[in-house]
């Protein structure tokens, strides 16, 4: 048999394996079913592509994207690879010779889009083609759980079971729902062999900051990297402009980017960004998805993103280069109520709109982390780590204490008004203000009501808002955001367990701006 390390040398050009790779490419080469989920730019391809030319026979790739597969199958065919592609793409001579390499049994890698596989032609095809293996890339979009899916996924699964052969399913997307849609749609009762490798980007420092003089906060990080390429994100378009104004006022070169502007002034900041050095970006979000400039050197979040996942992508795109790189992601009340308000106003179902406030919550609890940011972020994409070294928390450890009483009484002001309100009606009641609300529904009557005088306004919020990074509350998009308490919640309330809050990101709110409840 070929030897893996001199195929990954001789045709590939590389020294060695990336983290993870090795251990997939056996698992391939041995047929196993494999799942393997690693970030974009982590080296998926090569789990197929090198075992395909160690094993004999031919190997399927259904892929989704076409300028992608074209890419894919060029390099190879360049590395000397008998590989080809079945697209809409193709000119009649491209499909002929794929067709006779394939009746001689030349191929080694046939990729194929899944519409492709509606109808039996292709089945009959792939049936007399000697197929001892089908590799799947973007395998998240046989999911109707997230925001690829494609129906003509659905017909991999029966594929393999017509051809009985191994079956290996690649994806950047990790949530637990997703995986778990993927492990049934493709492999039915066969649980495959699943690898998760390759989230951390150790060269990346995590901090998180309390909002109290947002602006000054950012230029205070910025002024420490005078010089140095890097991304500030905001949440709005308006304030891409005004943030980009007073960077340029304190003397920086720094320029704005949003989807609202007209293609050319994108595409010349794009240019810019990628020519000059040491020019800031002010963007929202529609910034990044082409920008493939490796020395960004910092990624700042005026505002919070809208969910962990945004955070890792956005974040990812400093130190590419794998030179040392900070972050910085600036957080308040305010963030978490618009993330909210732009789930609860967007137009996907229910059961999504919960979803997408759980991913919230999840970057609220990395906001509010008590130990290492890294060990974390990590632990959400799956991944066990141990404390990093290169966060703010392992800089600095964070100032906690014993929160078990106020977040019962939290809880308990949550049960009794049937889960029916948020969480400024529910401070209301705690802190014993007998507003007309209040009044008018008898919560003065409540036997918590009052009970919570000891905690401002303002520490209450900062109270509720790390009860819903811990996942023990969630808002009821269906009932305006009212809170509802989680099964994780239960064991507090029943006394059975405790809970340990920051008191350091409390008494920063207390210190900040006024803020609306
Ligand atoms: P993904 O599909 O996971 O987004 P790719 O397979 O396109 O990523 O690989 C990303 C980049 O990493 C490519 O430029 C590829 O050549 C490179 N790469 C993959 N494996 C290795 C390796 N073992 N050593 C060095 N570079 C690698
Ligand atoms: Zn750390």
């Amino acid at each position: 048999m070929k030897n893996p390390q001199s195929i990954l040398r001789d045709t590939f050009g590389f020294d060695d394996f990336r983290v993870g790779q090795h251990e997939i490419v056996d698992a391939v080469i041995a047929g196993k079913n494999t799942l393997a989920i690693m970030p974009t730019g982590g080296g998926k391809s090569l789990c197929f592509q090198l075992p395909a030319l160690v094993r004999d026979g031919l190997t399927v790739v259904i892929s989704p994207l076409i300028a992608l597969m074209r890419d894919q199958v060029r390099a190879l065919q360049e590395a000397g690879v008998a590989a080809g592609a079945l697209t809409s793409g193709n000119t009649e001579e491209e499909t002929q010779a794929v067709f006779d390499a394939l009746s001689e049994g030349r191929l080694k890698l046939l990729y194929m889009a899944p519409e492709r596989l509606s109808g039996t032609a292709t089945f009959n095809m792939l049936q007399r083609s000697n197929v001892s293996f089908i590799a799947v890339d973007e395998a998240h979009c046989v999911s109707q759980w997230g925001h690829d899916f494609r129906p003509d996924y659905l017909r991999i699964g029966e594929l393999r079971q017509g051809l009985n052969v191994p079956l290996a399913a690649f994806t950047a997307t990790a949530d637990q729902e997703t995986r778990e849609e993927i492990v049934e749609k493709l492999f039915a009762q066969e649980a495959p062999e699943t690898f998760l490798h390759g989230f951390d980007r150790p060269n990346i420092a995590l901090a998180f900051d309390v909002k109290n003089s947002p602006r000054q906060q950012i230029l205070n990080f910025v002024a420490a990297r005078k010089g140095l390429s890097g991304i500030v994100y905001t949440g709005t378009r308006a304030k891409t402009e005004t943030l980009a104004n007073a960077l340029r006022d304190a003397g920086h070169s720094a320029c704005n980017y949003h989807g609202g502007m007209e293609p050319e002034a994108r595409r010349e900041v794009e240019r810019r960004f990628q020519q000059e050095d040491g020019l800031i970006v002010c963007a929202t979000v529609a910034f990044g998805m082409g920008i493939d400039k490796p020395d960004i050197r910092w990624v700042a979040h005026a505002d919070l993103p809208k969910s962990i996942e945004g955070y890792y992508q956005e974040i990812g795109r400093a130190g590419r280069d794998g030179a040392p790189a900070d972050t910085l992601t600036l957080f308040g009340p305010d963030d978490v109520r618009f993330r909210r308000t732009q789930i609860d106003e967007g137009l996907a179902p229910a059961e999504r709109r919960i979803a997408d406030h759980g991913r919230l919550n999840a970057l609220m609890g990395l906001a509010e982390a008590l130990g290492c940011r890294r060990v974390q972020l990590l632990a959400y994409f799956g991944e066990t780590s141990e404390p990093c070294g290169n966060c703010d928390l392992c800089d600095t450890p964070a100032d906690t204490f014993d929160a078990t009483t106020p977040v019962r009484m939290a809880l308990s002001a949550i049960l009794r008004t049937g889960e029916w309100f948020g969480a400024g009606h529910l401070i209301d009641i705690l802190r014993g203000d007998k507003t007309e609300k209040v009044l008018a529904r008898s919560h003065d009557t409540l036997p918590t009501f009052g009970v919570g005088t000891e905690w401002s306004k303002r520490e209450w919020q900062a109270i509720f808002r790390q009860m819903m990074g811990h996942d023990l509350v969630r808002p009821n998009p269906e009932r305006h955001g009212a809170l509802t308490m989680t099964d994780r919640a239960r064991p507090i309330l029943r006394d059975e367990e405790g809970i340990t809050l920051r008191r350091d990101t409390i008494q920063a709110t207390r210190m900040g701006p006024a803020v609306r409840t």
